[in-house]
């Protein structure tokens, strides 16, 4: 029997593999870093090539390091930062052009052009996204704007589209397929029909010989190459990172929500079978198909960004020299008993959901001449709560489902005082897992599940441990009180840099 999942987890920074055991364990993990492409103001590249070495030289690592063969894998799981969008000839395998990463603003223009032209509605009502460059149909029609040759080519079937998860599964072995989760944000893919939608091809001019073939999140899709591993692995999971965190914090059903406390904060609101047209600025996305065909079963979920989380503590370490490390941000911020009235709305590169006001700046207010640097401090990590909890409002007006628990994980989120006021906020219990590893263990799951690896969703729910849980402890007449506050701080903010 098969002892082990291998994760590839493919993220914007680094590449990582690793390798998780029956119980949900970490056997062994491998990881590189990988160069960024600043190549003019506001764009964000990628060479998919490197991403590919990279991720494949982790994957070899991580089986060498523990004397793990191949045959010990059940199969493989990959997970992706999502949206980064790259554009490959089909028979040489080599990529045209550098990827198009998802923070990249390059296609700004063109989505303010399309939503000028009226096309914002017919988009979120087909794909349940905002028209934004962040999402890859406006990077790919730039590609194929832009590379010499690459339009014709296309239309001729010679070219393939895919984000990172289609490419990576392209060089391990040959297919070109994507998932559920990975295609609902590409703007091209119709989450209704659950099919590639030839009008939004037809807008965007998009050849549909480009993309691939959407398969389910847990299935095998394809089966890797000889001479990589020296047997053939199944691949057998696929999801977009936030998507497979929220499977791995165990979020099967509806009304569950996982928030990600990195350098930005992702929620997920696991709304089931119902695709949640958001009222509120708030993304309608796939969290994952599992199984295939007539018994293939969708969950749908909302979702909410906000740009700056974790980012705003590195901040305060890079920007202002008041900490030394991220974790030194706790004392500082434990040092006063409250922030002093001060409050930071760290709208750096503008404000995410639900304002999505690009023009809003950072802003520091209500400072007096008692004001110090632990008043910002604290500020600072209070706002990553605000922010979360401005996001999760506007879920709860979208799906009218009462959050029982918010189940959390990333960087930040082993900070107990930042925990411990986002529950007073919210005034809902947050709760911290042992496994903190919830994107990589998600791809592993959906991976393990297709295989008999795992048997049942409730097999891998049993295996979610917690580690702290933090009970709601302000008084409600107070919660309201700061919650107004934030609000008018967030107004002095926004429509600043116009
Ligand atoms: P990413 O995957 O986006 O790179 P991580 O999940 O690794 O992010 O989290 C890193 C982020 O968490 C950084 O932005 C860092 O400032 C923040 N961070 C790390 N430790 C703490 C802490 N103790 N308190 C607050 N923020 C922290």
């Amino acid at each position: 029997m098969s002892k082990f999942i291998l994760a590839i987890d493919q993220g914007t920074t680094s590449s990582r593999a690793i390798l998780f055991n029956h119980a949900g364990k970490i056997h062994g993990l491998a990881q590189q870093e990988f160069p960024q492409i600043f190549p003019e103001p506001g764009w964000v590249e990628h060479d998919a090539n490197v991403i590919w070495r990279s991720q494949l030289s982790v994957a070899q690592k991580v089986l060498q390091d523990h004397h793990v063969s191949a045959s010990d894998i059940a199969a493989i799981g990959i997970t992706n930062q999502r949206e980064t969008t790259v554009l490959w000839d089909r028979k040489t395998g080599t990529a045209l052009a550098n990827a198009i990463v998802w923070q990249d603003r390059r296609t700004a223009a063109l989505c303010d052009q399309l939503r000028d032209e009226g096309k914002a509605a017919l988009f979120q009502q087909k794909t349940g996204l905002v028209l934004d460059a962040y999402f890859s149909g406006t990077k790919l029609k730039w590609l194929l704007d832009h590379v010499p040759g690459a339009h014709a080519r296309a239309e001729r079937g010679e070219l393939a589209f895919g984000t990172i998860d289609s490419w990576l599964i392209f060089k391990l072995s040959g297919a070109h397929v994507t998932d559920t989760s990975n295609a609902s944000r590409t703007l091209l893919f119709n989450i209704h029909t659950m099919q590639w939608d030839e009008e939004l091809l037809d807008i965007l001019d998009i050849p549909r010989s480009l993309l691939p073939a959407v398969v389910s999140s847990s299935g095998v899709a394809a089966h890797t190459h000889t001479a990589l591993f020296g047997t053939p692995i199944p691949i057998a999971g696929i999801a977009g990172d936030q998507q497979a965190a929220t499977f791995g914090q165990a979020c099967h059903q509806a009304g569950m929500a996982k928030n990600t406390y990195g350098t930005g904060c992702f929620m997920l609101l696991n709304t089931g079978k119902l695709a949640v047209a958001s009222q509120h600025k708030l993304l309608t996305t796939i969290g994952w198909t599992l199984g295939d065909g007539a018994s293939a079963s969708t969950d749908y979920m909302l979702e909410g960004s906000v740009f700056m989380g974790g980012a705003t503590i590195q901040w305060l370490r890079d920007g202002l020299g008041i900490i030394q490390q991220a974790s030194e941000v706790e004392a500082l911020a434990s040092s006063v008993p409250d922030a002093g009235g001060v409050v930071f709305i760290p709208a750096f590169s503008g404000l995410g959901a639900p304002y999505w006001d690009p023009y809003a700046r950072g802003t520091i207010v209500g400072m007096t001449r008692g004001t110090n640097k632990a008043h910002i401090a604290r500020a600072a990590l209070e706002s990553i709560a605000y922010q979360t909890a401005d996001v999760l409002e506007a879920m709860q007006k979208d799906a009218r489902m009462p959050l029982q628990e918010l189940r959390v994980d990333g960087g930040a989120a082993r900070n107990d005082m930042l925990m411990q006021f986002q529950a007073d906020v919210l005034n809902v219990p947050v709760i911290r897992p042992v496994v903190t590893e919830t994107t990589a263990l998600g791809a592993a799951y959906l991976a393990g599940l297709a295989v008999s690896f795992w048997n049942s969703k409730e097999e891998i729910a049993a295996q979610w441990q917690m580690d702290k849980r933090f009970e709601p402890n302000m008084r409600a007449d107070e919660r309201a009180q700061r919650l107004h506050t934030w609000r008018r701080a967030v107004q002095r903010a926004q429509a600043w840099d116009i």
